[in-house]
């Protein structure tokens, strides 16, 4: 961390990217000062040496240049952290990890490099990690040098020193671009926007606002937005306005934009990058096993359109969207025996993700149920003509089973069974497909567990 040095910052919750900031502003001449809610997670921060100080208590910040907050405390909704309002109160600016990375690397002391962008952040509702890594992977399959960082499982100050020329690739959160006091990418990405998480911005206009942020003036050099939603629409209206129209390019999943701009859409398969109303490549998306379903080709839209902004060819995107492995638990091809793919879509612990994977595949196998969320299973019904039989786990398999008007279900209970049932019953062509709508928790510590004990029984009988 740059802008600090013999300053005091404070640092508030210790998890892993408290921890790495923390470091990081020593490394950087700083004086840290952290501290966590939780007993055990302080006495972690200081067997690593880290510098604790009760921000609770009163006179906390006298000495205190910022406030940096961890992504899963509320800065804002439900309800501020009373650290946060101690820190407002006296004065003291709040920020997270990624202002300060953009404080630290962004801007100014990019351009001695060269003129490739060198950070490309994506936000939006849905599809932010699988087109992050989706990225990542195409830059380094291009031999282009590239990390990954962000709300991906690793913090930015978790990444190596980046090097001359290299992509810092960053999935962030409405969360962390509400919070970041500098948001300076080359590349920002806006994938798409739904009404998730709008308890903690305050409702829809809120979360948009945040999502925005990325994109305010002296905002990126090129933006590529999804413009299936209003919200994208005017987004990219307000971007392209006075001539700057090759700023954005605009990605959609289904409608065809073949205006004057720069954009790139998939239909019924295709990909199609169109550029001043020609169209200039195009790329058949169909047969591509880490990229399954229209929501998938959403994202490979939205990535490509990314990698051409950094100046990559379709050629070589295309390579990349072919040996991409998918991201683990989403839509993840795991296995293939005598025409019949094995999928473990186990991140699917809802209705609208299960819907999704539904939708990608066209004869299923379905390995489905488990502690089920409010608000019933109508939503998958239109999908069902995809299904040949589902396989029902959880302990309220029967109460699930129920609820699947219209299709075929045999109550397995646990994974094991509902694997060597579906096994045993599949045809050529189909697909074993582990995608819940349900939460794990009945069975499992986690849907990773849950993911990772349907790889382990399809293994074991291949
Ligand atoms: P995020 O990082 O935004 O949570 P992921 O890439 O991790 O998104 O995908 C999580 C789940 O969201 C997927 O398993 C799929 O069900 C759904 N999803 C992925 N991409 C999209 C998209 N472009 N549009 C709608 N839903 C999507």
């Amino acid at each position: 961390v740059r802008g600090f040095e013999g300053r005091t910052v404070a640092v508030l919750g210790l998890g892993r990217s408290g921890l790495s900031v923390a470091h990081a502003l020593e490394a950087g001449g700083a004086q840290a000062v952290a501290w966590d809610d939780g007993a055990a997670a302080r006495e972690r921060a200081e067997g690593e040496g880290i510098v604790l100080r009760d921000l609770t208590r009163a006179g906390a910040f006298e000495d205190v240049a910022t406030l940096v907050v961890s992504p899963g405390i509320p800065h804002l909704y439900p309800a501020p952290h009373p650290v946060v309002v101690a820190a407002q109160a006296a004065g003291v600016p709040v920020d997270n990890d990624i202002g300060l990375f953009f404080r630290s690397f962004g801007g100014a002391d990019f351009d001695r490099f060269d003129t490739v962008p060198r950070v490309i952040a994506v936000t939006g509702s849905n599809g932010k990690s699988t087109t992050s890594a989706l990225i990542h992977h195409i830059l380094q399959e291009a031999g282009r040098p590239a990390q990954l960082a962000g709300n991906i499982g690793r913090g930015v100050f978790d990444t190596q020193a980046a090097r001359d020329g290299e992509v810092m690739v960053l999935e962030l959160s409405s969360y962390q671009t509400e919070l970041a006091r500098a948001l300076t990418p080359d590349v920002a990405v806006f994938t798409n926007l739904t009404p998730d998480h709008l308890d903690r911005h305050g409702g829809m206009g809120g979360y948009f606002a945040a999502k925005r942020r990325l994109f305010a003036e002296g905002g990126p050099d090129r933006a590529v937005i999804g413009v299936d939603e209003p919200e994208g629409r005017y987004l990219a209206g307000q971007l392209a306005e006075d001539g700057a129209e090759m700023r954005v390019i605009r990605i959609s999943s289904g409608s065809k934009l073949d205006g004057p701009g720069w954009s790139v859409f998939a239909r019924k398969g295709f990909l199609s990058e169109w550029r001043g109303g020609r169209q200039v490549a195009s790329i058949d998306l169909r047969d591509i096993k880490g990229l399954p379903g229209a929501h998938n080709h959403q994202n490979a839209c939205s990535a490509y359109g990314a990698l051409r902004a950094v100046g990559l060819g379709p050629q070589a995107i295309e390579r990349g969207f072919g040996s991409f492995p998918g991201l683990p638990h989403r839509s993840q091809h795991i296995a293939e025996r005598d025409g019949v793919a094995f999928v473990n879509d186990s991140k699917a612990t809802n209705v609208d993700s299960a819907a999704k994977a539904l939708a990608a595949f066209s004869r299923i196998r379905w390995i489905c149920g488990g502690l089920q969320k409010e608000g019933g299973l109508e939503a998958l019904i239109p999908f069902f003509g995809h299904v040949a039989k589902a396989y029902v786990i959880g302990r309220e398999a029967e109460a699930f089973a129920r609820q699947l008007t219209g299709c075929e279900a045999e109550i397995c209970g646990t994974m094991d069974v509902a694997v060597e049932r579906a096994m045993a019953e599949a045809q050529a062509g189909e697909t074993v497909l582990l995608s819940p709508a349900a939460a794990s928790f009945d069975q499992y510590d986690s849907f990773e567990r849950r993911g990772e004990d349907f790889a382990a029984e399809v293994k074991a009988r291949l």
